[in-house]
């Protein structure tokens, strides 16, 4: 095993290094590679660590409903591999990292590796999505230990069919934990809300309504398909559908100029307070500014969100690689990124995790 592994490292630095010459550049614009730049020229700066495969909710568009098979503990990253990777990333160019899961907030060293990570010199952001269930008791101590940005999802603001996505109670626990976020001066406070056909698309206008006098970020997220979310493109509301039915009712609702890595495309209704952002991974892709990779919580460097080839970087940092050979195992990974997933309709039949094992 030790063996192969080393022999599988050294076929990747060779391959990392003669991928190194085909990089296409600009001859006015001259830049060496760098380990986190892929071969069509984009640089990730954005690392998203999941912290757990477990979670309190049961949401139907992410869990299956037979559950997932959850790895063992053995397996899953430590506190101190957590924080070396990132320190390998950040050393790379990652100037923002987002914890996310599973649920992150169940992880009981979440306020420790919070802190830590704040203390790595060049990463200027630390992010968490979670579900809010516990950030009444949870929220004041991240703060403290550095969290910059917090997004919460939140489907409904109906509280009996929160019941229904999620399988569990608990929407009046989330919006206290919205309303602390606020009064702890997150600003914006952003809302993570995927929109499904017949199941609350007919609150999309009500969402948007919260944007009025507070600063809301709400984003809606086209419904995507995971192995085991019986994905069903009937189900998926598009960008423009969801565009259309707002501009119903706020004829001058416009889009904002976005900046150059930003998935979400930012709308606003003029003289509101907050604004709404759009994630159109589906119908329309942003692959070709994509500046994000992904480590799963048994550690696999993941550099697609929609594509299925990982690699173990757990297991390097176990079979004691040198951080070198780990930075030519990371390398040779985001080089063989592809250009742009495989396409809507494909990406439905392909075998993928499910979205609670890959992290939002
Ligand atoms: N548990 C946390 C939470 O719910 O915020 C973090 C993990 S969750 C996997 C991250 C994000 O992915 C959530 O905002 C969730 O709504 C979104 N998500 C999960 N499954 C999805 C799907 N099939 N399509 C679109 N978004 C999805
Ligand atoms: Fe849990 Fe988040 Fe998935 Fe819902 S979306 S089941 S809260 S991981």
């Amino acid at each position: 095993m030790h063996k192969l592994f080393f022999r599988i490292l050294s076929d990747v630095s060779k391959r990392t290094f003669s991928t190194k010459i085909s990089v296409p550049v600009a001859k006015e614009d001259v830049k060496l590679p760098t380990v986190l730049t892929d071969l069509f020229g984009r640089n990730h700066t954005y690392l998203r660590i999941s912290l757990t495969e477990k979670c309190n909710l049961r949401c139907k568009y992410c869990m299956p409903a037979e559950g997932v098979k959850l790895t063992e503990n053995s397996k899953l990253l430590t506190t101190d591999e957590v924080l070396k990777i990132a320190e390998l990333f950040v050393k790379e160019g990652v100037t923002k990292i987002r914890l996310t899961g599973g649920e992150p907030t169940i992880r009981r060293d979440l306020v420790d590796i919070i802190y830590n990570l704040k203390k790595i010199d060049g990463l200027q952001i630390v992010a968490m999505t979670t579900n809010g269930l516990v950030l009444t008791k949870q929220l004041v101590s991240l703060q403290k230990a550095g969290l910059d940005i917090l997004n919460v999802s939140l489907d409904t603001l109906k509280p009996e069919r929160y019941e229904v996505m999620a399988r569990r109670k608990g929407w009046q626990r989330v919006m206290m934990g919205i309303d602390l976020a606020f009064q702890l001066g997150y600003n914006p406070v952003k809302i993570n809300c995927v929109m499904m056909k017949d199941f609350n698309d007919d609150e999309i206008c009500d969402f948007v309504e919260l944007t009025r006098d507070k600063n809301f970020d709400v984003r809606f997220i086209e419904y995507m398909p995971f192995t085991g979310n019986k994905w069903d493109v009937k189900k998926m509301v598009s960008y423009k559908d969801m565009v259309n039915k707002i501009r119903q009712k706020w004829p001058d609702f416009s889009p904002l100029e976005n900046n150059p890595n930003d998935t979400s495309k930012a709308w606003k209704v003029p003289g509101y307070e907050g604004q709404i952002g759009f994630i159109t991974s589906m119908s329309d892709h942003f692959c070709g500014s994509c500046n994000r990779l992904r480590i799963t919580a048994d550690g696999n460097l993941k550099v697609c969100l929609f594509g299925n080839t990982e690699v173990s970087l757990r297991d390097a940092i176990r079979n004691k690689c040198s951080d070198d050979d780990l930075t030519a195992l990371i390398s040779a990974a985001v080089k063989r990124k592809k250009k742009q997933h495989a396409g809507m309709m494909n990406i439905s039949q392909m075998a993928n995790r499910p979205m609670i094992l890959i992290g939002g």
